[in-house]
């Protein structure tokens, strides 16, 4: 048999399931993969279901459902200050992997160079990598995570295409301000590339970060690719509602890919969406400030057990160094052991690098978009393992 593409082949399967799949068989804790206990909003899950059954359940457009499509402009407007036309630039996606994906394949042609800042989300590499981008990398180094600007600009040249990264970031948790941003922006004018920006987590930030979209600065509107999740707004992950937000010239290539990826989304689902996106300012405080209470439950627990817990200005995540529990193997080794051992599962963050070899193995990530006794539990669990 003639082989299969090769670079998709010669994959493993995501950490994510990996750790989830590992955490059911040992019924463990999963504090691995990001999902909330949280059912979501009664009024989204309502419309979703009234939708289904009363309305119409055949292919929307192609574009996503006009409802939708206008309730993301308006949302943009409320919280970025952003005029969107929701006609010509916003499109509707299946989560926002697909939307990464639709932006990659429509932007990036063969032998493009493509900025991406590690640690990073899993599905980037593989995909810029299979659309034919060569990857410049540029690491945040724990544990501040501080954007070391002379890489950064030094990864530009006349060959970049584009950059792709993700603010509040996942794994690392870290918000980019407005000189962080700025400096990205300056380079991507100065270079004339694009950025994608994945703003899954744009509601979930804490204490005095402010999310704010790269899109907003000068010169940026018109070549910013914006990426928002209905998943993470409304803690409904299994959901899969994306939406792209791009200026009109920007989003044609980007359609054209969703046109032969997905063609269109379930649109009982994109009912729902449309209606959280229009909830009051004060559903959007409250996701946030839940999460920031359960943050510091959890960081609180951890660092007590003796694991060094580094700050979390967002997403649904902390990081951990645990060199000082004494545990000496990889962040692997370590979250096989304690979902084996405490039963409490946590995700390596060395999965977050393009070659884990030369990553950082001493991370781990604790998800804590979970129930007060489900956090306590593992904390527990900890606990009482670690004094033994
Ligand atoms: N980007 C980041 C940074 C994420 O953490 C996730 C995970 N949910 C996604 C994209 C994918 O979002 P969706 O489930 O909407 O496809
Ligand atoms: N975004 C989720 C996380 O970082 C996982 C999504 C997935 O499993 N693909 O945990």
């Amino acid at each position: 048999m003639k082989p299969a593409n090769t670079t998709i082949s010669g994959l493993g399967t995501t950490v994510f399931e990996v750790m989830s799949a590992l955490a059911r068989q040992y019924q463990s804790v999963n504090l691995g993969q990001g999902f909330p206990d949280d059912k979501g909003p009664d009024e989204v899950r309502q419309a979703a279901a009234d939708y289904l059954l009363n309305g119409h359940n055949q292919y929307p457009p192609m574009m996503g459902l006009p409802e939708l499509r206008q309730a993301v402009a308006e949302h943009a407007k409320r919280f970025q200050s952003l005029d969107i036309d929701w006609q010509t630039e916003v499109l509707v996606t299946s989560g926002a992997t697909e939307a990464l994906a639709d932006c990659l394949f429509g932007l990036i042609e063969p032998g493009d160079e493509v900025v991406l800042i590690e640690p990073l989300y899993d599905s980037y590499l593989p995909i810029v990598r299979r659309a034919g981008g060569v990857p410049r990398l540029v690491r945040l180094e724990p544990p501040s995570w501080t954007l070391p600007r002379q890489e950064l600009a030094a990864a530009f040249s006349a060959r970049t295409k584009l950059i792709l990264f993700n603010t509040p970031m996942n794994p690392c948790s870290k918000v980019f301000d407005r000189e962080e941003l700025g400096f990205i922006a300056d380079l991507c004018l100065k270079h004339d590339a694009y950025a994608v920006c994945d703003e899954v987590y744009e509601h979930i930030v804490f204490d005095d970060h402010r999310h704010l979209s790269i899109m907003t600065l000068p010169g940026m509107r018109e070549r910013t690719a914006r990426i928002g999740s209905a998943g993470k707004s409304f803690s409904l992950t299994g959901w899969k509602v994306g939406y792209v937000t791009a200026a009109p010239d920007m989003l044609k290539p980007i359609a054209k890919t969703h046109q032969f990826m997905t063609f269109t989304t379930p649109p009982n689902l994109q009912w729902g969406a449309a209606t959280g996106l229009r909830l009051d300012k004060r559903y959007f405080e409250s996701l946030a400030s839940e999460m920031q209470g359960k943050r510091d439950r959890l960081a609180g627990g951890l660092a007590q057990i003796g694991f060094d817990v580094l700050p979390s200005q967002g997403t649904y995540f902390v990081t951990t160094d645990f060199r000082s529990l004494g545990f000496n193997g990889t962040d692997e080794d370590f979250c096989r052991h304690i979902t084996t051992e405490a039963g409490v599962t946590a995700v390596p963050v060395s999965a977050f690098y393009d070659d884990p070899g030369q990553a950082p193995v001493h991370f781990v990530r604790f998800c804590f978009c979970k129930n007060n006794s489900t956090l306590e539990a593992a904390i527990d669990r900890l606990k009482e393992y670690f004094r033994r």
